[in-house]
């Protein structure tokens, strides 16, 4: 986040609304893009995409002119499956995600989905066809039916309810005193990491978008929740197409594609099994995290019944 609020110190507004309202990184998103240099074309069409290939090809691209951040990037996700993205921090994983809804435009190359470039197609249906599972999500200081809502504004009572349940949070928000009209966020009541990332799995499974990012969405929590968390965003990928950026390796090793990202460059591609029998750098990563993991499991933190 630090990243994301750096340049916008001179956004005095726009930073004061973020700050102030706690925003999640769609609703930053939102608030940012109607001061970005990113603007729909004339003429471009709502985006309309049951099931939607995603590719990247040959992108470049930079945050300053002086700065170039990613190299030649290329990839396709077909539609329904997953592809994930690993490497060092910095290494450009984010910026990824950020490109993908079109916070900025690439120097050169294009982004398309189901072939047509992202920049043809209106920003809000862009970014009503992705739903993104953060590293941290920010609750809004609003009832916990609110915060689930948010992913469908028009939502009916028992739509939100369903998807309460289908993310395992709904006997938890049951328990509470005012059930789903119980009061979140800063100033209301704290949930613990597994919890927020229920509500954000809830909303993003209301909003039931085809395509999905999940941006480190599970490196926040203990090894225990990080299993549980894992499995409910796996239930939800299934046919949707998925970007998973993932810092713990143990959370792409299903994905159907790999890439490994250093310095902005795609540095190797394949199935887990095939990276591993490359022994390069991602086999190399691989060795070093399970000596990591078991460190880990070693002072669990469970946050869960
Ligand atoms: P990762 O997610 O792999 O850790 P990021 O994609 O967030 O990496 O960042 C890649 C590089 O781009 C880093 O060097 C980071 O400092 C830089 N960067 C990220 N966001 C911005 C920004 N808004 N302005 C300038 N530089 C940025
Ligand atoms: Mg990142």
């Amino acid at each position: 986040l630090l990243q994301l609020y750096a340049p916008l110190n001179f956004l005095g507004f726009v930073y004061r609304e973020i700050k102030h309202s706690l925003a999640d990184m769609e609703r930053m998103f939102t608030l940012l893009h109607q001061h970005a240099e990113v603007r729909d074309e004339p003429g471009a069409q709502a985006l309309h995409a049951a099931e939607a290939q995603v590719a990247f090809e040959h992108v470049d691209f930079g945050y300053d002119r002086n700065r170039q951040i990613l190299h030649d990037v290329s990839f396709t996700i077909p539609a329904g499956r997953t592809l994930a993205v690993v490497g060092a921090s910095g290494a450009g994983k984010s910026t990824l995600s950020r490109l993908m809804f079109r916070f900025y435009d690439a120097w050169s190359g294009r982004i398309t989905i189901n072939g047509q470039d992202l920049r043809q197609v209106t920003q809000e249906s862009l970014r009503a066809h992705i739903g993104i599972v953060p590293q941290d999500t920010v609750l809004f200081n609003d009832t916990i039916y609110y915060n689930i809502a948010y992913g469908q504004p028009g939502a009916t009572r028992e739509e939100v309810i369903e998807a309460a349940r289908s993310a395992h949070i709904y006997d938890f928000v049951m328990r509470l005193p005012d059930g789903f009209d119980t009061t979140v966020g800063e100033r209301g009541l704290k949930l613990s990491g597994g919890e927020k990332q229920r509500v954000a799995i809830a909303r993003t499974i209301l909003k039931n978008p085809p395509i999905l990012i999940f941006d480190e969405a599970t490196s926040a929590l203990d090894s225990r929740t990080e299993k549980a968390i894992q499995a409910e965003l796996r239930e939800i990928s299934a046919n949707r197409t998925t970007l998973v950026i993932a810092h713990r390796l143990s959370t792409v090793a299903d994905a159907d594609e790999i890439i490994v990202l250093d310095g902005g460059r795609v540095v190797e591609r394949g199935t887990h099994r095939a990276l591993l029998a490359a022994e390069g750098a991602y086999a190399r990563l691989w060795a070093l995290q399970l000596h990591e993991q078991r460190d880990d499991d070693a002072s669990p933190l469970p946050d869960l019944p």
